[in-house]
């Protein structure tokens, strides 16, 4: 079949292009501007008609601009997806190329339009990230199929006009969102990296990059920064590789090499070429390519496509960030006043760099609850789940989002009664935490006279600051591992030694107690590779590390002796497993409080409870040590040889079971024995049902998140605890998998506050 030849374009592509991109830079109303550049394409095409269609809610595509076909049809002319040509074109997402438009079985015959007139028919669709919002055709008389360069130009043209399309001028941006699937309701699931509840609006850590300049003044210019981006891009992936230390099998390897096999895809590389020499800019051209292959895969179910997809849009966005040359994370001053952050993946520090006052909540495609950033964002205090698939595609910017971490669900633009009852549950919340507020001087006393230490958990300056508003005796766990996480390289002295002080200086008189360091295993650090681990939370972590490289350890203690000028020094060692590896850790500890010129006036040796085996070494090791900590985030795990950061597993075990209750009792009997203060500082003690139950079996100081403390007081206040400590002995006997019903029923019974 005779095609139309280039020739037949009555100006170059470029020419053309440049006209579209003056008019729709020009100062016209949008509906004159696009009316303007319809003329001109049916003008460049030599054709009579040339007609945009754009998509309404309600899957309608209505007719928004004409030239040739009856100026009465324009906006009264519409189609479903899926209806007619242009319908098909929408619902396929691929271009429709015909000679005779009339014999293609999906022709419908609209006489409103006046189009029976014409044969041959050229439509593309417009597209935004991926989905279809509109469809530009061109329509002559001449019953001649358009030649393939054209098709690609129409689509170049496309990629320009859906700018147009989606600037909220010609469709309402609300709208548009609702048309492509984007503005329902929706309600996604993941898993619970850390709790809590937060309504704030969505924003996106990688958002679209903003293109402003679509249309090429010099192609071969073009062509050659296309290539510059993509030679830098290989090379930081190689560096990459080199300096990560990665082994073959390392799944991230296997990514990245993914990447680098994409960058020297010679499809890909073409397409890009081709879309350049039709007149785009560098990144016009990457976005027009990324555009079509996502819309493409997106027809597609598979699983395994979708990856490529995420894949190849990663890819594209890397190379869009070479040239534009921007830095893509939003800058702190042009975030929402609070916001809830959504990302595929991101790590602790590029999390640290959004502004923690407005950050309320993480919501990440991937990610794990124990990921360095599910530890940031504990530390941080906000509300945070992983795994919830689907979260950068379905979550839009600026949407509402109410992220509920407690039942792991986010509520993706709410319906009013969802939000009306959610909105309750915070200001139940906020109500609660006024009560509180009122209790902040008041001690944490119980009703016959025990006082209770409540202490916080901290890691971060992030969360240091409120502690002395919260009333609290200080804190019960610092976990040194996070500056571990966050650097480069190993800290040294001095890095560690100014930020022990400053925590010291931030919580004058206040007890502090410095964890050493809890790296490797799930907390991996960029400069220790521990090789391939098959159970990496139960290998080369913690006090293993520092006693196979003793000097890590030693630069540690110094940091700490140094730093604490005016009070006890108190130090606690995670992960202890043998007593051996607690004399062994002490007596570096006292090599270095021997040999400091300078020191505090006394110190204090503590462990973590954290691994079953120190259970019955409790006697030596009560003699051992001032104080003990019990970490139920491992311990329980170990205790029931299950790791409750899989979904599946959620829910097996209950903290309050009988087995875990009395472990915690066994601990606090051998302390006492011995005059040790037997502290608590795993994540169950935040909820106060689960401290009740804490209390009860002899545990005397809490350590907990800061947003916990108030609830803890109310609670400890309420209680009396030589009444509740006989009914614990009582319900410790039970030989069913919790006991939580019987002590809610019992704290229901005896006006305990929960
Ligand atoms: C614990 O294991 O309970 C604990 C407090 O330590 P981390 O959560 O840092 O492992
Ligand atoms: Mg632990």
């Amino acid at each position: 079949m005779p095609s139309i030849t280039n020739a037949s374009i009555a100006m170059s592509p470029l020419f053309l292009l440049r006209q579209i991109r003056d008019v729709m830079a020009g100062a016209a109303t949008a509906q004159a501007r696009l009316d303007h550049v319809v003329r001109i394409i049916a003008a460049g095409f030599s054709s009579e008609v040339c007609s945009v269609y754009l998509l309404r809610a309600g899957d309608i595509l209505e007719l928004y601009a004409s030239q040739g076909l009856k100026a009465t049809s324009v906006h009264q002319t519409r189609l479903n997806m899926g209806q007619g040509l242009v319908g098909e074109i929408a619902a396929t997402a691929e271009p429709l190329n015909l000679a005779d438009a009339q014999l293609h079985p999906k022709y419908v015959y609209r006489p409103e339009t006046g189009e029976e007139i014409y044969s041959s028919f050229v439509g593309v669709p417009v597209l935004q990230g991926g989905k279809v919002i509109g469809v530009l055709v061109v329509q002559s008389k001449n019953a001649k199929r358009y030649s393939d360069d054209q098709v690609e130009v129409l689509q170049t043209i496309a990629m320009v006009l859906s700018e147009l399309a989606v600037s909220g001028q010609l469709v309402d941006a609300q709208e548009i969102k609702a048309a492509t699937g984007g503005l329902t309701v929706q309600q996604l699931s993941g898993m619970r990296m850390s709790a809590g509840i937060a309504k704030a609006v969505a924003v996106l850590h990688q958002p679209q990059l903003v293109i402003t300049d679509y249309v090429a003044t010099d192609i071969n210019q073009e062509k050659a920064r296309f290539e510059q981006a993509l030679l830098s891009l290989q090379e930081s992936f190689d560096q990459y590789i080199q300096n990560s230390g990665l082994s073959d099998d390392d799944e991230q390897l296997q990514i990245i090499e993914t990447y680098l096999l994409f960058t020297r895809d010679r499809g890909w590389k073409a397409r890009i070429d081709e879309a350049i020499g039709t007149g785009l800019t560098a990144e016009g051209a990457v976005k027009k390519v990324q555009e079509e292959l996502q819309a493409k895969m997106n027809q597609l179910a598979s699983p395994y496509i979708k990856e490529r997809i995420q894949d190849l849009e990663d890819l594209s966005n890397n190379l869009l960030k070479v040239l534009l040359g921007k830095d893509i994370a939003p800058q702190p001053a042009h975030l929402p006043e609070a916001f809830i952050l959504v990302a595929r993946s991101i790590g602790p520090a590029e999390l640290l760099t959004y502004d923690h006052t407005r950050l309320k909540g993480l919501i990440l495609e991937e990610g794990s609850m124990t990921s360095h950033t599910a530890v940031i964002a504990r530390a941080m205090d906000i509300p945070a789940l992983a795994k919830v698939l689907g979260a950068t595609t379905i979550i839009q910017p600026g949407d509402t989002v109410i992220l509920d971490a407690e039942s792991a669900n986010v509520y993706v633009r709410p319906g009013d009664d969802v939000e009306a009852a959610m909105d309750k549950h915070l200001r139940h919340y906020a109500a609660r935490e006024t009560e509180y507020a009122g209790l902040r001087d008041l001690p944490a006393v119980t009703r016959d006279g025990v006082t209770i230490s409540l202490n916080v958990n901290a890691g971060l300056f992030v969360d240091s600051k409120n502690i002395l508003q919260e009333g609290v005796d200080g804190i019960g766990l610092y976990r040194t591992e996070l500056p571990y996480m966050t650097s480069a390289d190993f800290p040294d002295v001095e890095v560690q030694r100014q930020l022990y002080a400053q925590v010291y200086e931030q919580l004058p008189g206040k007890r502090i107690i410095f964890r050493s360091f809890d790296i490797g295993g799930d907390k991996k650090v960029p400069y220790l590779n521990p090789g391939e681990e098959e159970n990496p939370a139960m290998g080369w972590r913690a006090t293993r590390i520092g006693l196979d490289h003793p000097g890590i350890l030693r630069t540690q203690f110094r940091a700490l002796i140094q730093a604490c000028t005016d009070r006890t020094l108190y130090v606690m060692f995670p992960f202890i497993a043998e007593m051996a590896e607690l004399e062994a850790v002490r007596r570096l500890f006292e090599q270095e409080w021997a040999q400091a010129a300078q020191k505090p006036p006394e110190y204090r040796i503590g462990a973590m409870i954290e691994i079953p085996s120190l259970l019955w070494q409790l006697p030596t090791l009560m003699q051992r040590v001032d104080f003990v900590s019990i970490g139920s985030n491992d311990l329980m795990k170990f205790l029931f040889a299950c790791d409750r950061g899989a979904t599946h597993m959620a829910g097996h075990y209950d903290t309050l079971s009988p087995v875990m209750l009395r472990v915690v009792r066994e601990v606090t009997l051998a302390a006492k024995a011995q005059n040790v203060e037997a502290g608590f500082c795993g994540e169950m003690a935040r909820k106060p049902l689960d401290a009740l139950a804490l209390i009860g079996v002899g545990v005397r100081s809490l350590s907990v998140s800061a947003l916990a403390i108030g609830s803890l007081k109310a609670m400890i206040r309420s209680v009396d605890l030589a009444e509740l400590t006989v009914y614990m002995d009582y319900l410790l006997s039970s030989s069913e998998p919790s006991v939580r019903h019987w002590l809610e029923a019992y704290a229901k019974d005896h006006a305990i506050v929960l």
